[in-house]
């Protein structure tokens, strides 16, 4: 059985973040991805904009950068020069990457600042070429399909091993620690770690926006797609599905390309009981409802949708309940009313519930930092949790999930992972 300092499981934001990072600081890792490329949300649902955020990590800087300088990603600001005077997000040639930290180009008319928009396939090639530089072993077309344990020290268990499936062949991995970052808590979950759906009780953490009860209500799925002037070349349904209305986050790509997200489609819950392949036709009878009304108000007449996300986005699923659970007295305390001494990212983005009671709630102290606990389960002590269903209550995830803090989680569980194995003197030299 082969064996690895660390295997990360989930090539989307937060297993780029943990492989790279693991890799560039030596540790012998093996970086296990579902799919036939790594890039995740980002890449199979065409989820490729980054969304202006604080973020301090120095690779998602270094991914758009790059790509930037190949001309596959680049700069988007808002234009407002459409029928409905909603903004369409397109290239801005005097923004730079800095200008992507800051939330607001206008916040009295909630114009949102300059993005990140990249070339989904160049952001997966970039992203094989530097696990392959970084020594990473990269796995595709590889599912784990269970994790094993073994009682550990202090009352916890340890990952000895986990079971995947490569290509239609089952192999036994194992490595000194894990990494799940799987979205949706693939090897967590096999562990028996806790986890939770859905919005906790008001009484769970005194969230003041939290609902009285628990309700299995989960943030909206959507079903990315992108257009070009000319005919349509994906057919879509004739039978249109769901809600109706012309909102959507239009972002023009490094070739002129749009790419269009229309925001709210389908409850969460809903699409997580239909599963993905009928929540994507559901999705496309939504496209094919909403496409001639989103054309009229963006001033897209001609514009045929050139393809749609292989994969839906799904913005959130089940969530560890680890060491620290963030929430949203976090998120609305800020900066100014964090004292974590183990944070490891900073973020500002709104809670952005994505459902139809949903909307907008902001937080009114500047960015919110995520503790290390967030990704550490109480139960298993060789694991951490690095991607959207980390630590987090319902509120305080549609707050923190943007892709650069799902990238910054999983470099910093590199950097723990790597300062864990080293001997006591030179951890306090990283720290
Ligand atoms: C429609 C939509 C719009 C969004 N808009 C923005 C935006 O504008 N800006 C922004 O920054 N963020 C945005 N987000 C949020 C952001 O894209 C996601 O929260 C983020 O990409 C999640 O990263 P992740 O690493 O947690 O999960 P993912 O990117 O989903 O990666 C998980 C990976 O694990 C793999 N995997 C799962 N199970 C297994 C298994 N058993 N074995 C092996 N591999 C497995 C999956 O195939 C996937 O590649 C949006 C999300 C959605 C859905």
């Amino acid at each position: 059985m082969a064996h690895y300092d660390l295997i990360v499981v989930g090539g989307g934001a937060g297993g780029t973040g943990a492989a790279l990072t693991a890799g560039r600081l030596g540790l012998r890792t093996l970086w296990i991805e579902k799919e036939r490329t790594p890039g995740g949300t980002g890449v199979q649902s065409l989820v490729s904009v980054w969304q202006p955020a604080v973020s301090e990590g120095t690779l998602p800087r270094e991914l758009a950068e790059t790509l930037a300088a190949r001309g596959q990603a680049h700069y988007i600001s808002p234009a407002l020069d459409t029928p409905s005077g909603c903004p369409l997000y397109r290239r801005d040639p005097g923004a730079a990457y800095t200008d992507t930290l800051r939330r607001w180009a206008d916040a009295e008319r909630g114009l949102i600042g300059a993005g990140v928009a990249y070339t989904p396939e160049a952001m997966s090639a970039l992203l094989v070429k530097l696990a392959a530089e970084a020594g990473v072993e990269l796995w595709i077309d590889t599912v784990c399909l269970q994790a094993h344990t073994a009682p550990g020290t202090d009352g916890l268990r340890r990952v000895i091993g986990l079971t995947v499936d490569r290509g239609g062949q089952r192999e036994r991995v194992a490595a000194g620690f894990y990494v799940d970052a799987t979205g949706d808590l693939a090897v967590a979950r096999s562990t028996g770690c806790e986890t939770v759906w859905g919005r906790e009780s008001r009484d769970a953490y005194g969230e003041p926006s939290a609902p009285v009860e628990h309700e299995f209500r989960l943030n909206g799925w959507t079903l990315c797609f992108e257009c070009r002037p000319g005919p349509d070349l994906v057919a879509l349904p004739t039978e249109c599905f769901g809600h109706d209305g012309d909102s959507a986050h239009i972002s023009e790509l490094p070739d002129g390309t749009l790419n269009v997200n229309l925001v709210y489609q389908l409850p969460g819950e809903v699409a997580w009981r239909m599963g993905p392949e009928q929540a994507r036709e559901a999705l496309l009878g939504n496209i094919a409802r909403r496409w001639p009304r989103v054309q009229a108000a963006y001033g897209l007449e001609g514009y045929g949708i050139t393809r749609v996300a292989a994969r839906a986005g799904v913005r959130e699923g089940p969530r560890l309940v680890g060491r620290y659970v963030l929430t949203e007295h976090d998120v609305r305390a800020g900066k100014r009313g964090s004292h974590h001494p183990d944070c490891i990212a900073w973020t500002d983005h709104a809670m952005d519930r994505h459902s139809p009671d949903g909307g907008c709630l902001e937080s009114e102290q500047g960015p919110v930092g995520v503790p290390l606990r967030c990704l550490q389960p109480g139960e298993v002590d060789n694991m951490l949790v690095a991607c959207r269903g980390a630590s987090f209550s319902s509120l305080a995830a549609s707050a923190v999930r943007l892709q650069r803090t799902m990238i910054e989680l999983g470099e910093a569980a590199a950097r723990f992972i790597a300062g864990s194995r080293q001997a006591p003197e030179q951890r306090e030299m990283t720290r």
